[in-house]
């Protein structure tokens, strides 16, 4: 893999700790009450914490089924919609 190939693996691996298909997560506004953790259906959601702030990631990203329970529980906003979705799609030759 080159170096441009390498740089945005590792965009897109930070990326997909704020990001599943469905969601998209604003770690700043989290309150660490850890309540998504504990309703998220398919653990997909996770805990990290720094001294200057704990806050949640998605841990497993592609778990993710969409089911917005994780936007229905945060009382903070961290949660939304992704509108533009990306599915595997065929393209016909
Ligand atoms: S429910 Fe909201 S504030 Fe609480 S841990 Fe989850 S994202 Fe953070
Ligand atoms: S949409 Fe459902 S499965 Fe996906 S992170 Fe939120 S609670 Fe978990």
């Amino acid at each position: 893999m080159n170096r441009l190939g390498k740089k945005l693996g590792k965009i897109e691996e930070r990326l997909d700790k704020i990001r599943t298909p469905h969601i998209w997560a604003n770690p700043k506004k989290c309150a660490a009450c850890w309540k998504c953790v504990e309703e998220c259906p398919n653990h997909a959601i996770g805990r990290v914490g720094f001294l200057w702030h704990k806050h949640i990631v998605f841990q497993n990203s592609s778990d993710c089924i969409g089911c917005k329970k994780c936007i229905r529980t945060c009382q903070h906003g961290v949660f939304r919609e992704r509108i533009l979705k990306t599915y595997p799609h065929k393209v016909e030759c």
